[in-house]
């Protein structure tokens, strides 16, 4: 997957559509990100032991990794990003509109 964890991705589908945010967790297998403040759904809840709270929660809900893109954290510029190879063998990112290497 292009995008992976603590990448800022902007929404470019679904309800969330505009919106920023932080990848906190990638699903390779699934193709799926979690995204900070993104894809809130209310869930109700019973309380549990101690800790969870009676009532309705805000949970953050993964969502296919291609309803995002990656935003340069360079230019700021949600963009195309490809990868190139490094003289030592890595691959790494590349931003296509700053050519500033993301990784
Ligand atoms: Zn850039």
């Amino acid at each position: 997957m292009k995008i992976r964890k603590n990448d800022t991705v902007l929404v470019i589908a679904g309800k969330d559509k505009g919106k920023k945010g932080k990848v906190r967790f990638a699903y390779p297998e699934k193709q799926q990100v979690l995204v900070e403040g993104v894809n809130f759904v209310k869930k109700h809840s019973r309380a549990r032991g101690a800790v969870k709270q009676a009532g309705i929660i805000d949970l953050e809900v993964p969502i296919p990794v291609s309803n995002v893109i990656l935003l340069c954290d360079k230019c700021n510029k949600p963009g195309r990003v490809g990868f190139e190879k490094l003289e030592d063998g890595r691959r790494v990112r590349v931003c296509r509109s700053c050519h500033e290497v993301i990784d």
